[in-house]
């Protein structure tokens, strides 16, 4: 079992006070031991990262972009033993693994090229008023276990371009990822930029009530993100949280199901649904219902669900026990109220496996409908009526993300604007660009990330308002 693995702190390599397992979720056993930190470390990596911010944030930005460009090279050209090592930690078939390695690259570079100038807003009777945007100081990144890598660099990018340092905390079920980064870290910035302690998920509150931190960027469940949000309000702290979802597909009348079918189908099992804007319910026209759920149902039976390390495996594992677990039950009870028409049963074997699921005709108020499954298990539901599915679609306390599918894209267009969310997408999913904002709204999030949106969340307007002395 590995146990090299280290934490960064104040630049040096940390083997912790202690350490844990880290569990396979393709063989449910551990293969690696992740050190841990305590609050004595914590308290170092935040005294390191403040005392990094005053010479880091005054350099040059064309330093700090050039830093992030090398780490992105890096990253490309290690993109192989990251994805390996994100396979087995998190499950993910090899394959996707790579695209979020590289997708980390194009959110790296994307933020390396972005710049926040200085915005002139009156000039008129010697009055010059200037509107400068200054760095916040230490940010502390809390990243969930769906997609270790690339949501850390939707908050890294923007947090150094802008001059801010870091103290990140990975999730306990997947923190090697974000350590073997440490080591681009450890050889692309200067001491105390970047620090990464490990967890239990015991540090996490400390962390965000540091009396040091400015701001918390947060990815994970709406449950923990409450928690972050009352922890920063005792110093008006500086946040970001990026939470759950319960995003709703909705078909239109005018296409065909078969097509559409496919399309949902990869909406919502990709990372085995482990994604926060996966489809979680699909609305279905009653006239084409029937044929869309065979479909559905005939590219779920045809997944190949096998260890992400395996050539061919088209669905993974989830990525931990507890969420397995809860999954599980989630079908069981859907069993009880509508028809299970694929999948349903978790495999036989070692590891946390559960087949593509699909299920018809629950009700509106099924937990699998009105909660967020965050698994491979989708409820396709029937409407007759726009308006209603708009409604259905709606009636949520989160808002993330969305999809519409039709052949008239205006129609589509008039729908999407109706629907309460961060972000709809037409005719596509997962269209996440790190020049596009992305954001929740209800209690999907707050603030957000990507685009130059997501780079002013990492700093504050400082305007300089000025007039001759007379
Ligand atoms: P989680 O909330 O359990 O954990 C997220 C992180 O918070 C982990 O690092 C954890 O150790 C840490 N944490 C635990 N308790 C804490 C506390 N009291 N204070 C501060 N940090 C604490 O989430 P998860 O189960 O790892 O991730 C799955 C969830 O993340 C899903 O709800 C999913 O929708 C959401 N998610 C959202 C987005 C988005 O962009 N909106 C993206 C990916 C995942």
């Amino acid at each position: 079992m590995s146990d090299t693995f280290r934490m960064l702190i104040n630049g040096a390599f940390s083997a912790g006070t202690s350490s844990f397992e880290v569990i396979n979720p393709a063989t449910g056993q551990a293969f690696a031991r992740c050190p841990k930190a305590d609050e004595t470390l914590l308290d170092a990596a935040v005294a390191a990262a403040k005392a990094a911010f005053p010479a880091w944030s005054a350099l040059p930005v064309e330093q700090r972009a050039a830093s992030i460009e090398a780490i992105a090279a890096d990253l490309e050209v290690r993109a192989s033993e990251f994805a390996s090592l994100l396979t087995t930690e998190q499950g993910k078939p090899f394959d996707q693994a790579m695209g979020e390695v590289i997708g980390c690259t194009y959110v790296l570079r994307a933020f390396a090229g972005m710049r926040l100038e200085p915005k002139t807003l009156r000039t008129a009777a010697g009055n010059l008023v200037i509107e400068h945007r200054t760095p916040l100081g230490v940010v502390a990144a809390i990243t969930p276990w769906n997609f270790p890598l690339v949501l850390l660099m939707n908050k890294l990018g923007p947090a150094l371009i802008s001059g801010n340092t870091m103290v990140l905390k990975p999730a306990p079920t997947t923190p090697l990822t974000t350590l073997l980064f440490g080591e681009l870290c450890r050889a692309h910035l200067p001491a105390g930029v970047v620090n990464i302690i490990c967890d239990e998920n015991d540090l996490g509150a400390v962390l965000t009530a540091h009396p040091d931190v400015a701001k918390i960027a947060f990815t994970g469940s709406t449950a923990t993100g409450k928690k972050v949000m009352a922890s920063a309000a005792a110093m008006v702290k500086r946040v970001t949280l990026e939470l759950g979802g319960n995003d709703a597909a909705i078909v239109l009348d005018d296409v065909d199901p078969k097509l559409v079918a496919g399309k949902v189908y990869a909406g919502a099992m990709t990372n085995a649904g482990q994604i926060c804007v996966a489809v979680k319910r699909a609305y279905v026209p009653s006239a084409m219902y029937d044929d869309f759920c065979e479909e559905i149902a005939r590219l779920a039976n045809e997944a190949i669900v096998d260890d992400g390390a395996k050539q061919g495996t088209t669905v993974g594992p989830i990525q931990n026990k507890a969420q397995f677990d809860k999954v599980r039950g989630l079908i069981e009870d859907a069993r009880t109220r509508g028809k299970i028409i694929a999948g349903g049963e978790v495999l036989d074997r070692e590891g946390y496996f559960i087949p593509p699921t699909i299920v018809r005709d629950l009700p509106d108020d099924a937990p699998l409908v009105r909660e967020e499954q965050f698994g491979p298990v989708l409820p396709v539901l029937k409407y007759d009526d726009i308006d209603d599915v708009i409604a259905r679609a709606n009636d949520s306390e989160f808002g993330l993300g969305g999809t519409i599918w039709g052949n008239d894209v205006a129609k589509a267009t008039e729908i999407a604007k109706r629907i309460d969310t961060g972000t709809v997408w037409i005719n596509q999913h997962l269209a996440i660009d790190p020049n596009i904002p992305f954001r929740g709204s209800k209690q999907s999030g707050l603030g957000g990330e990507l685009g130059e949106a997501g780079l002013h969340e990492y700093t504050q307007a400082h305007i300089i308002n000025a007039v001759e002395l007379a």
